[in-house]
Parts: C-alpha cells; structure tokens; sequence
C-alpha cells in the first residue's frame, strides 16, 4: 500500500484534539502546523542529501545537506493551513498553489487556478490535510506529474480508505503519509469519524 500512517504518540495526541469540535480555530491552527511537522518529517525521511565540508568553531567535518529542490504545493484553500511547517522547516523550499473545484456538469474536479514553480527534478510533497473521495488528490497529481518531478508525496492529516484506494489507482508512483486512515466516508463526501470541514474549522468559517 501506498499510504503511510504516522502513528507516533506525539502525532495521535495532536490529532486528537483536531478532531475535539470544541477545538477553536486559532488553536485548530496551531495543532495543524504542528501535526503537518510531524507527518513531513516521516514523508521526507529518504530526501537524498548530499555531504558538505564546515568549519565548526573547533575544526573542519564533513556535514549532511539536504538535497534541492524541494517543492511545496498546498491545494487551495485547506492546505494553507499546513504550508507553514514545511517552510519554516525546509531552507530553500519553493512554494506552488493549486486550485481546484468541482464542474457542477462534469462533477470531475476542475483547476481554477495553478502557479507552480519549476519541478523538475525536485522533490514535491503535495499539501491537502483531508484524503477524501480522492479526485481533487489525483487531478491534482496528474499536473504536478506532467512537470517530471523526481519524486512526488502527498501529505495529509486524515485519508478515508476510498481516497486512498482511488489514488493508487490513478498514480501507483505517489506515497501517502496521513496521521490517520479512517473508516469511510459519508454521503455527502466528509470522512468519518474525520475533523469536519477542514478550511472552515481553520478559517473559522463554520456556519
Ligand atoms: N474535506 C474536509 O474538509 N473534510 C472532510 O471530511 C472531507 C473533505
């Protein structure tokens, strides 16, 4: 299986409490970056480095760099929420932005807006905290793929088993780092038992 589940306690402590609905959002946000900073470290495990000679105040060593470039690319609007940690954690990252809705006719999901920076050779990790049905997921992969990235990896906060299965199938080559796979999904798209709406709940547009 293509999808990795984090099960450190830190993490399953953090996602608690995103799941708590009397989470509010600024705390929702705080948990967020925190909870992204731990899956990102387990997604990026085997980042290939490089070795670079420095001078410490004592003598010179061979020392571990990270090898460039790393690419960001959250889909618009939730995975705003996780973009923080990956910049604050990674130096050198370069950030893309995608868009996506769903055409009312086609019911496929449709990109309104796309800005990427150059990707290939570069080590994307895709931003999305829900895995749900899984079509923004693999429309979404399908364009970043196009651009010959080295290697590609979607991180999220929860998958639903339906998202996961439906990106495998469209795209074997993506891993999955998630905090959870839960059970399924309702009628109405959410994954349960899930967070809810993840953008209202960090953008406090809950009605
Ligand atoms: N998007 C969300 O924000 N929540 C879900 O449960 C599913 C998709």
């Amino acid at each position: 299986m293509a999808l990795q589940v984090v099960d450190h306690p830190l993490a399953q402590h953090l996602l608690t409490s995103l799941r708590d609905r009397s989470t509010p959002p600024p705390v929702f946000r705080a948990l967020t970056r925190r909870l992204t900073l731990a899956v990102v470290m387990e997604a990026t495990r085997d980042l290939p480095t490089g070795s670079r000679r420095v001078e410490t105040p004592l003598e010179e060593t061979e020392g571990t760099e990270l090898a460039m470039p790393i690419v960001a690319i959250p889909i618009l609007r939730a995975g705003l929420g996780m973009l923080e940690a990956v910049t604050d954690t990674f130096p050198g990252v370069s950030v893309g932005y995608i868009g996506l809705e769903r055409d009312e006719r086609t019911l496929q999901p449709s990109s309104y807006y796309e800005k990427l920076p150059p990707l290939a050779g570069g080590h994307v990790l895709l931003l999305d905290p829900m895995l749900a049905t899984g079509g923004s997921a693999a429309r979404a992969c399908s364009s970043i793929l196009a651009h010959g990235p080295a290697s590609l990896r979607m991180v999220c906060i929860v998958a639903a088993p339906e998202g996961v299965k439906v990106l495998e199938e469209a795209h074997p080559e993506v891993r999955i780092f998630a905090a959870s796979l839960d059970r399924e999904l309702n009628d109405l798209g959410y994954i349960l038992p899930g967070i809810g709406d993840f953008g209202d709940r960090l953008f406090g547009t809950e009605s």
